[in-house]
């Protein structure tokens, strides 16, 4: 939470909703597996490829050096269920993808709050106004 009074005795208060997003199943950053042809294999942020350092409960991560080989599985009542498992993109050797549980609550953020004096006003109104109380607003 941002909070900031003005000359005037404004209040103008900035906070984000906080999502609670504690896993019992996300990736682990220190899991590295060298598969049986040497091919190194680690968790990477999705959107880049780097390797993830530490977690961070937003990003999405994938081991980029592995396919995905699907299994058609159905169940007794003929449903079609998508499962499969990681594979080496170059030898095809199965790889089991290292995964902890979170230890503390994890939290992202959600949506984002405006309020003067205790309202809740739009964005636009809460520069308009920062701006008329002479604050500098990108
Ligand atoms: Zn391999």
């Amino acid at each position: 939470m941002t909070t900031l009074y003005t000359k005037s005795g404004r209040r103008f208060e900035s906070f984000h909703d906080l999502i609670e997003a504690t896993s019992m199943h996300r990736p682990n950053p220190d899991w590295v597996y060298v598969d049986p042809q040497g091919h190194e294999h680690r968790w990477t942020l999705t959107k880049d490829g780097v390797v993830i350092q530490g977690y961070h409960p937003s990003a999405q991560a994938d081991v980029l050096s592995c396919g995905w080989q699907s299994v058609d599985y159905y169940t007794e009542e003929g449903e079609k269920i998508d499962i499969g498992y990681h594979i080496c993109a170059q030898c095809g050797v199965r790889i089991n993808p290292g995964y902890m549980a979170d230890e503390t609550h994890q939290y992202v953020r959600g949506l984002r709050h405006f309020r003067i004096d205790g309202k809740d006003v739009s964005p636009d109104v809460f520069k308009a106004e920062l701006r008329k109380e002479g604050v500098d607003v990108p």
